[in-house]
């Protein structure tokens, strides 16, 4: 099982915790008639049956609990998927590392040069360096350095690492894998979202198959 995966420079996925599997899909569907199954040809069929169908509320008693570091700016889109509960670092109780994604070469639009990516860096390393100097200024007790922390970190960029736990039902977080494995979505996010993908597809073999049968594989698909 794939318990961590590095994202992008410095970002990764973990995979800390799972209630659930495809078992209890079925097992969810088959509490209103009451039968169980040992067929598990039978029990594959039901789940595709149920992912072609819409029918979502099974996939709901599947709950994964990631734990995600990633830039602000994929965090922001993140947070938009409403279905999921988020903990995230404190700006306030924690300082800041210099720590900021830097965009791979390769996948910049061509005409970009080393010293585009070397104005880019420095910009960075100056907002980074006014903090510390602005944060390790404040005086008096621990609520004015909280204090300090929680307003100096406006000079940061939405590229600085922040980090998250993720808890989310596997109805949600097909949801999310569809709409932001989708080329349309920003390259950054995309490669937290193959991540996931590839860590969903271990998790739930099943569940996942048919998602890529019926909705990842169809433009107007859905769960
Ligand atoms: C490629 C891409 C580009 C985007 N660009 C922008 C942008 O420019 N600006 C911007 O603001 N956002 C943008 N978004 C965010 C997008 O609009 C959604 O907010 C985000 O993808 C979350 O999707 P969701 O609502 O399906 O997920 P969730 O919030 O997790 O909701 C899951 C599902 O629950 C249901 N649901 C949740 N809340 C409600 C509700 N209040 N009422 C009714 N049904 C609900 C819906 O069926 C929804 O699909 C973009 C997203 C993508 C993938």
């Amino acid at each position: 099982m794939i318990a961590k995966q590095c994202v992008l420079d410095k970002g990764f996925v973990r995979l800390i915790d799972q209630m659930g599997s495809d078992r209890r899909v079925v097992e969810a569907v088959r509490v209103s008639t009451g039968t169980v199954s040992d067929d598990p040809e039978r029990d594959r069929k039901l789940i595709h049956f149920l992912i072609e169908h819409g029918h979502g509320t099974p996939f709901e008693k599947v709950v994964f609990e990631f734990h995600v570091k990633c830039p602000l700016f994929v965090a922001r889109q993140w947070f938009r998927h409403r279905i999921g509960s988020f903990n995230e670092r404190s700006a306030r109780y924690r300082r800041f590392d210099e720590e900021y994604f830097v965009p791979d070469f390769s996948t910049l639009p061509e005409g970009y040069t080393a010293d585009d990516l070397a104005a880019y860096n420095e910009a960075l390393h100056h907002a980074y360096a006014t903090y510390e100097r602005l944060v390790a200024k404040a005086s008096g007790g621990p609520e004015q350095r909280a204090r300090a922390r929680e307003v100096w970190r406006g000079l940061l960029g939405t590229s600085f690492y922040t980090e998250f736990f993720w808890t989310v039902n596997l109805r949600s977080l097909m949801n999310f894998l569809k709409l932001r494995m989708h080329p349309t979505a920003q390259y950054e996010i995309r490669q937290y979202a193959e991540a996931i993908a590839a860590m969903t597809r271990e998790a739930v073999p099943i569940s996942y198959e048919a998602f890529e049968r019926f909705v990842l594989s169809r433009e107007a698909g859905s769960i």
